[in-house]
Formats: C-alpha cells, structure tokens, sequence
C-alpha cells in the first residue's frame, strides 16, 4: 500500500516472527507503516496479511550484502523517506568453542552483525538526506555477561553494542538517534529450540530472573515503541535491557 502522508515508515528486519513481528504489530497499532525484511516469502506475506494495510515486505537475505543497496533504494522510491530502521534479524548458534568451525562463525557474524552494518550504513544516508531518523538495534543478554556455549553470537550481539554507541555519536547532529534492546529470555521459536534440549539452562534462567519467568515478545515491542517514540527524543546511544532484571539478578 502507498504512503498515507502522515505515517512514519519502519523498515523491521526478522519482522515476520518472534519479537520483530510483535514489534511490527506494535508498530502497526500506533499507526506506523511497517516494511518486514526476511528470507521466508510465504512467511513475510502471511504476517503483513495479519497486519493488514500498513504493512509491506521486502524478501531479501540480508547476508547477500551487496544486494542491499538496491534494497534500499527500492524501498525509498516506493515510500518515499525511512523514518525508522529495526535492525531486528539475527541467528543463534549454540556449540562447544572447540567445535565451531571458522565457517560457522563467519556466518554469525556476517547475519548479526556485518549485514546489520550494511544495512544500517545505507539506511542513514537516506536519515542523513532527511535530517531525522531513529535506529534500533536487538543485542542480547550475550552482550551483558558470559554464556558458555554462544561464542560467535556473543562476538556478534557485543559488537552490536559497541556500534549503537559509536553509531548514536557519529550521526547525533544529522539528527539521527540510535539505541539498542538488550531482550533477556524471551519466548520465540528461537529461544524455544535454544532451551528445549537444555533444562538446566532453562531452570538456570528461571532462577536469575526476578521477576521468574520468560519474557513476551509484545514486552519487547512496548519497549522498541517508546525508544522510536517522540517520548525518547533525548534519549540515544543507550542500551536498555529487557530481561525481568536478569542481567542484575543474583
Ligand atoms: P526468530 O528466529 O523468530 O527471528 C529471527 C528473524 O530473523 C526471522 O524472522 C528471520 O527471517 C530473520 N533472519 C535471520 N537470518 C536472516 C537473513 N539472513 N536475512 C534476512 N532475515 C533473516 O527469533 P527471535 O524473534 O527470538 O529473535 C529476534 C532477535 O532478537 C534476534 O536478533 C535475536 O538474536 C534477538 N534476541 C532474542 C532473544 C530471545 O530470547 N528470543 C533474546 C535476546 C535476543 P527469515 O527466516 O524469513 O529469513
């Protein structure tokens, strides 16, 4: 659907599940044009049917990095601006540091993080031309202490951290604001899977949560909405956990 002249529009990465699909409804329900980036199309097409008319998508493996220029520049010829850029997608990947091959690794780190660069670099020369924009970046409780067994995906959430500080200076007086959920254990297929061959882990998560349970996605959303929000206008470069007070828990 064409641009209505007073909705923002929010480019969501992963917007077709988990917590990108509850930010993008989240999103919806405040009147903001969604446009979902995944690789799954059945996937994409059915959620922007679930979300109805304010919803788009563009299908696209975000790890093809030299396609993403264009993508971009498709998405601004349709919609004319990008207003809001959810650096939502990501991978997990849960192996033993001895058995995770430089493959492997590479491919955390190219999906997480190099692609969320890519994307993000060619998004705020779009920002820049339009002098305002917000970023949002999803790290992880990878990124706020030590896992064993996620080293790629911690390298890769950590770096997200350090880039949402370096981003948030650089681009501040383009009028550009850049911040960053940390989600603790939120319940997604993602999250699922992790947890489901490991009880302990789970029982583990549970006990250093406070608030004692897992988190909803639509948590997170609440979360994405203030931080893109006018009611953030002053706030960028901050990482804010979502997490049940799992990252200060005892
Ligand atoms: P999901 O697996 O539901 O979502 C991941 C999304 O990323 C999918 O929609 C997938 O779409 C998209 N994606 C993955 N790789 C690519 C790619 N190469 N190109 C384009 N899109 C891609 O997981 P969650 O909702 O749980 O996770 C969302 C984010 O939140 C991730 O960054 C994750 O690390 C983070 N997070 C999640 C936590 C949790 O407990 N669930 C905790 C902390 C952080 P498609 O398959 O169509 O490509």
């Amino acid at each position: 659907m064409a641009l209505k002249s007073n909705n923002r529009i929010a480019v969501i990465t992963g917007g077709a599940s988990g917590i990108g699909f509850a930010i993008a409804k989240k999103f919806v329900e405040n009147s903001i044009h969604v446009i979902l980036i995944g690789r799954d199309k059945t996937r994409l097409k059915l959620a922007c049917e679930t979300l109805g008319e304010l919803a788009d998508f563009v299908g696209c493996d975000l790890t093809r990095i030299s396609d993403l220029p264009v993508v971009v520049k498709g998405i601004v010829e349709k919609h004319r601006k990008i207003d809001i850029l959810v650096n939502n997608a990501g991978m997990h990947l849960k192996k033993a540091i001895d058995e995770v091959t430089d493959e492997e690794y590479q491919k955390v780190i190219l999906t997480n993080q190099t692609a969320m660069f890519c994307l993000t670099r060619e998004v705020t020369k779009v920002m820049q031309k339009q002098s305002m924009g917000v970023v949002l970046n999803i790290s992880s409780m990878a990124s706020q202490y030590g896992i064993p067994n996620v080293i790629a995906y911690t390298a890769s959430k950590s770096a997200i951290e350090g880039m949402t500080r370096a981003m948030a200076v650089e681009l501040a007086h383009h009028g550009i604001r850049v911040n960053c959920l940390a989600p603790g254990f939120i319940k997604t297929n993602m999250s699922t899977l992790a947890m489901e061959k490991d009880p302990e882990r789970k029982k583990k998560v549970i006990s250093r949560t406070p608030l004692g349970r897992f988190g909803k996605p639509e948590e997170v959303a609440d979360a994405a909405l203030f931080l893109v929000s006018g009611s953030a206008s002053f706030i960028t470069g901050v990482v804010l956990p979502v997490d049940g007070g799992n990252s200060i828990g005892f």
